[in-house]
């Protein structure tokens, strides 16, 4: 299936559990701009290190996540479909993505502001690939053990109180945006993230396959 989608919503929220869902089962590739973030942190740019952004909760600079995304989604390998995850989280960044790319839909997954407190505090995440889980509603099969590679598990740098609040900031601010400019192209899909993870997904694929089928009927 063609499908060039984002998952966008505020943090802790649960995108990327449902990004890599999406990708499995419309076998598609998963972008992840955290992830990409996390293993260049240290990295010196023009911009200055994304780490000094990412520890405070602080968008990286629309520059630079646009440099990086423009030079990937250009590959052959995305021009098919891909999934992406984080980006757009500004106007600046989905304007720059519009450019290259038309998506097919985009999904807020809206959720309530104490939830995302409670599922930040239970998330751990690998240092070494990335996995995310959730000690509550996604454990690893050994506890503190990634399932994947067998790394210890840790909590997110950026995981904690202060920085979290910060992260809800930005969203506010510059990220809910997206809600009017996604809208305005018809392609918006809202998805109620207070629901468990198969409850999320669900929606999201009934979303997908209710307008992929809509097109083949057409
Ligand atoms: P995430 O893993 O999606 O929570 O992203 C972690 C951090 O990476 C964010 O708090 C931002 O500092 C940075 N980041 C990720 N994606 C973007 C983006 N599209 N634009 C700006 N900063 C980003």
């Amino acid at each position: 299936m063609n499908l060039k989608t984002t998952v966008f919503g505020p943090p802790a929220t649960g995108k990327t559990t449902q990004a890599e869902r999406i990708a499995e089962a419309y076998n598609i590739p998963h972008i992840t701009t955290g992830q990409i973030l996390r293993e260049h942190k240290y990295e010196k740019t023009e911009y200055g290190r994304p780490v000094d952004y990412m520890d405070k909760g602080k968008l990286v600079p629309d520059e630079l996540m646009i440099h990086i995304l423009m030079i990937l989604l250009r590959q052959p390998d995305y021009q098919q479909g891909f999934v992406l995850d984080g980006f757009p989280r500004t106007i600046k960044q989905a304007e720059a993505l519009h450019e290259i790319h038309e998506l097919d839909i985009a999904f807020l997954i809206d959720t309530e502001e104490y939830r995302l407190i409670e599922r930040m505090g239970e998330r751990m995440t690998c240092p070494n690939c990335d996995e995310s889980y959730n000690l509550k509603s996604n454990p690893p099969e050994r506890y503190g053990v990634c399932d994947t590679c067998g790394t210890e598990l840790e909590h997110r740098t950026d995981d904690n109180r202060e920085v979290l609040q910060q992260k809800i900031q930005e969203f506010r601010e510059k990220t809910a945006k997206l809600v009017d400019f996604y809208e305005a192209y018809g392609i918006l899909e809202r998805i109620n993230g207070n629901k468990p993870i198969d409850g999320v997904w669900q929606q999201i694929k009934n979303a997908i396959d209710s307008q992929f089928n809509a097109e083949e009927q057409r």
